[in-house]
């Protein structure tokens, strides 16, 4: 496991799901833990205490809409005076099925607007002064999504298409920041495939509803059309993932979308 000790994370969408997780992996690291959510949101204070329990040097909870781009640079404006951002986790994301015609254009402006812009604003804050420092880490919370395609998912699956791009822009940009004792900066999207969140729910609902039955038989028949192992994912496995990915060992890891999709895309 890396040694943190010293950097400050910045995960967005962090008070639940993959986000929690991966703020857990590295707080136990011993990072600062700049979690990050919607204004008012009551699991707050519960995902503060849950990142000291976890061995967090510190953790603070940081509110703001990121639809809305002055809302993220208010919010970035208050992480660089809380010390600045060496690890930056772009993890919150929406998703509203619907068949392409059916989409409303509130929606779609919604899913880029969270899933893609806001990742855009957040990097273009941090990566000019983690090329400074020699060390940075910019991990995009991609998809499956994000390689392939999938029916009535046309905003989601353009967002993370377009996340996977500009991050391989990114990577390319910073390439030759710091050295391999400092360990980079490096940018990469984890792709996961179904794992057990809320985001997924009203999909096991859908799906349970279709078929006639319970929440598992749901799952398994999900899994079953796409996931080759049919096994779900636990968001703990992204934050393994990520916690590797910080660590300096990781410097030529860059420009990479790394799939946790049971075999989804190897198909
Ligand atoms: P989740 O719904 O449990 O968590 C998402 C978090 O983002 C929530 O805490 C929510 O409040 C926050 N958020 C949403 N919109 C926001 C906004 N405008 N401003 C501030 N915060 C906002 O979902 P999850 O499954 O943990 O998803 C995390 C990421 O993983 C997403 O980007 C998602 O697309 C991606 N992903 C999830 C799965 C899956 O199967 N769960 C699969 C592939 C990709």
């Amino acid at each position: 496991m890396p040694d943190l000790t010293g950097k400050t994370a910045l995960v967005t969408g962090s008070v639940q799901g993959i986000g929690f997780a991966i703020a857990k992996a590295v707080a136990s690291a011993g990072a600062r833990v700049a979690l990050h959510g919607l204004p008012n949101d009551p699991k707050a204070d519960t995902a503060v205490q849950a990142m000291l329990d976890a061995g967090a040097a510190q953790a603070r909870y940081f509110a703001a809409d990121i639809s809305d781009p002055d809302q993220i640079d208010g919010l970035m404006a208050e992480v660089a005076d809380w010390g600045g951002v060496d690890i930056l986790v772009n993890n919150a994301g929406i998703q509203h099925p619907a068949p392409i015609a059916d989409v409303p254009r509130a929606t779609w402006n919604a899913i880029i607007a969270v899933n893609l812009s806001a990742c855009f604003h957040t990097m273009q804050a941090v990566m000019p002064e983690m090329e400074k420092r020699g060390y940075g880490r910019v991990i995009n919370i991609a998809s499956v999504q994000g390689l392939i395609g999938s029916i009535h998912k046309a905003p989601y699956v353009s967002a993370k298409h377009g996340l996977v791009g500009l991050s391989k822009v990114a990577a390319l940009e910073y390439a030759r920041s710091g050295s391999k004792a400092k360990g980079g900066v490096t940018v990469n999207c984890i792709c996961p495939g179904w794992t057990e969140t809320e985001l997924i729910g009203p999909q096991i609902e859908a799906r349970a509803q279709q078929i006639g039955g319970d929440r598992d038989a749901a799952i398994a028949d999900l899994l079953s059309e796409k996931q080759p192992t049919c096994r779900t994912s636990d968001p703990a496995e992204m934050g393994a993932l990520a916690l590797w990915l910080c660590d300096p060992v990781a410097h030529n890891v860059t420009g990479t979308q790394i799939p946790v999709d049971g075999g989804w895309t190897a198909q």
